[in-house]
């Protein structure tokens, strides 16, 4: 999939992290600061949850850009 990272950044002190799922095993990339609980696009599981700020991420992080 191609992403234009320089519209997906809000800001310069965020970042992007690589979160693989728990349940199946998909890597996607999930906004460190998420405002919204986000979801694995195979499986549904949630990868990761709004917390004042950065989000709590449920999945492993295996990698992060930014
Ligand atoms: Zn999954």
């Amino acid at each position: 999939m191609e992403v234009d990272w320089s519209k997906l950044i809000p800001k310069p002190r965020s970042s992007f992290l690589v979160v693989q799922c728990n349940e199946c095993g998909h890597r996607q990339t999930v906004f460190d600061h998420a405002k919204i609980e986000v979801f694995c696009n195979v499986c549904g599981a949630l990868l990761a949850k709004p917390k004042g700020g950065k989000a709590e991420i449920l999945g492993k992080v295996v990698d992060r850009y930014g």
